[in-house]
């Protein structure tokens, strides 16, 4: 296990455990055209329309519960015909490693231009001292590269892609249809509304609250239907997950719980 998986799965769940920091979507329907699986702490994304069948992120590596919980939504991720990153982190593109079966084997890959670094290793992903931690994800060639603004047209979908670095420097969020914002790990949601993500995962969380800032600026939140986070489920109410981007949730701070709705331990409950 390299030492990027070994914190993802070992040395988070320890330190999250109990403070409520990690809640998401329970698998199943959503809204009308979004689904989730839950993996561990992390939901990926489908969004059908039509014909058209796309996914957000691809979760991890081996995670067992993958195709079950898409038996449970309905979804045949094989049928997936284009899957978008928000980044290159494990919990999101460990499910494309090509050192397992792929299950989205139909999907073109989209993937922000700059954090394609992280999977060439030429960025490290968070320096410990010394140390530079490299990403674990290893994906095959081939995928396609997107640069802030760009729009995608899959089917009747259209897609467009939001640079927001900070939790890595090539962080995506994807506009779809211009009312289905997905945010990846840059918006910490509770019932107040969203914060900053937390300091621990972020590469550069001031960085980040300044994305969050001009990406409020940048969109037409009256427009947006819902806003979905990989950790932190989603709110109907775009104003509200912008309200206060400019903190950093204190994880550290004794007795701090972030959502008292969440489960204890995510990553203690097996399966989707
Ligand atoms: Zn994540």
């Amino acid at each position: 296990m390299s030492i990027m998986d070994y914190f993802a799965v070992r040395i988070v769940p320890r330190m999250y455990r109990g403070k409520g920091a990690l809640h998401p979507s329970p698998t199943g329907k959503l809204t009308e055209m979004v689904s989730c699986v839950r993996e561990y702490d992390v939901n990926i994304f489908f969004i059908r329309k039509g014909d058209t069948l796309i996914a957000i992120d691809a979760g991890y590596k081996n995670h067992p519960g993958l195709l079950q919980g898409c038996r449970e939504i309905g979804v045949d991720p094989a049928q997936v015909t284009a899957l978008f990153l928000t980044h290159a982190d494990p919990d999101h593109a460990g499910g494309l490693d090509m050192r397992q079966t792929n299950p989205f084997s139909g999907a073109d890959v989209y993937v922000g231009e700059i954090e394609e670094n992280y999977l060439t290793n030429r960025y490290h992903r968070k320096q410990i001292g010394p140390i530079g931690l490299k990403n674990s994800v290893v994906i095959r060639p081939g995928y396609r590269l997107l640069k802030d603004g760009e729009v995608v047209r899959v089917g009747e979908l259209k897609i467009q892609a939001l640079l927001v670095p900070g939790h890595t420097l090539g962080h995506l969020c994807y506009l779809i249809d211009d009312t289905l914002l997905f945010t990846g790990d840059c918006i910490a949601l509770n019932k107040e509304g969203g914060r900053c993500f937390f300091a621990l995962f972020n590469y550069d969380s001031q960085l980040n609250i300044r994305s969050l800032l001009a990406l409020k600026e940048r969109l037409a939140l009256s427009e947006i239907r819902y806003v979905f986070t990989s950790h932190n489920g989603y709110t109907d109410d775009a104003q509200s997950a912008f309200r206060h981007v400019d903190a950093i949730p204190d994880i550290r701070a004794r007795g701090f719980v972030f959502d008292d709705t969440a489960p204890y331990d995510c990553f203690a409950e097996e399966g989707g």
